[in-house]
């Protein structure tokens, strides 16, 4: 392992993510943005250079949106971010004229166009927790990926819920040897093939022949299999963790 600043800690808390529910590059993703989003919404409220930044990507996308309407602590710095926004739009949509169209167009009976408005009214830039989010991601996967030959990384992730495949891709794409590459798919091919033979079983159960005997672990199975395709941070994705969006994400770390 190399020395860069801050790997020993992204690499230990690597190794911790793997022991809990679902994608462990997800969830740690997930941390970090809401890190982020802490500091960058404390700095909003003290700093207008923070604030006039943000007016460029229009604020946050819907995702991060709904993210931050769980975090009413920071709301004093949602409240300017968007006042500096509201007011930019505003000042824009009044100012904005529509296109009038051709002569041609106008005997034609055809309406003025607000085509030049909207195009003023797009982002210039991608919502700034969507580039932490997606850093954070390349950054642990790389990390994962080069780290499997270390026994006690391999260990936990092997035993762990494993990734979601978007991350599995991820990983895959910054594999650096064939033994990694190993140590990377042979787990997941494991999930894979449990979670297919809990599907049959909990498809036979559905069969109204069947409908006497009761649904064990395989009961949350169509919830489990949704959760290792799509991935998301809490998002169990093995019998032993459930399916059910984890509630351990909020604890504080
Ligand atoms: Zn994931
Ligand atoms: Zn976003």
């Amino acid at each position: 392992m190399g020395e860069q600043p801050g790997r020993h800690t992204s690499f230990y808390e690597l190794a911790e993510a793997q022991e809990q529910a679902g994608c462990p590059i997800c969830r740690l993703a997930e941390r970090r943005t809401e890190r982020y989003l802490d500091s960058l919404l404390y700095e909003a409220v003290l700093d207008a250079s923070v604030r006039e930044r943000l007016t460029a990507s229009h604020g946050f996308c819907a995702a991060h949106v709904a993210l931050l309407r769980q975090r009413p602590g920071r709301s004093l710095g949602i409240a300017l971010i968007y006042q500096s926004i509201l007011a930019r739009m505003t000042e824009l949509i009044d100012a904005g004229e529509l296109v009038r169209g051709s002569l041609r167009d106008r005997l034609r009976g055809r309406r003025a166009s607000g085509a030049t408005l909207a195009e003023r009214l797009c982002p210039q830039e991608q919502c700034p927790a969507c580039t932490i989010h997606r850093e954070a991601e390349e950054s642990y996967a790389g990390l994962l990926a080069s780290c499997l030959n270390d026994e006690r990384l391999y260990l936990a992730y092997a035993e762990g819920d494993g990734l979601c495949l978007p991350h599995l891709a991820m990983a895959l794409e910054q594999v650096p040897d064939p033994k990694a590459l190993e140590r990377l798919v042979q787990p997941q091919l494991a999930r894979y093939r449990a979670m297919l033979s809990d599907l049959s079983e909990y498809i036979r159960k559905c069969d109204h022949r069947f409908r006497s005997e009761p649904f064990g672990s395989e009961g949350d199975v169509w919830l489990r299999a949704m959760n290792a395709l799509a991935g998301g941070a809490g998002m169990g994705s093995s019998a032993k963790h459930g399916s059910r969006r984890a509630q351990d994400l909020s604890a504080p770390h």
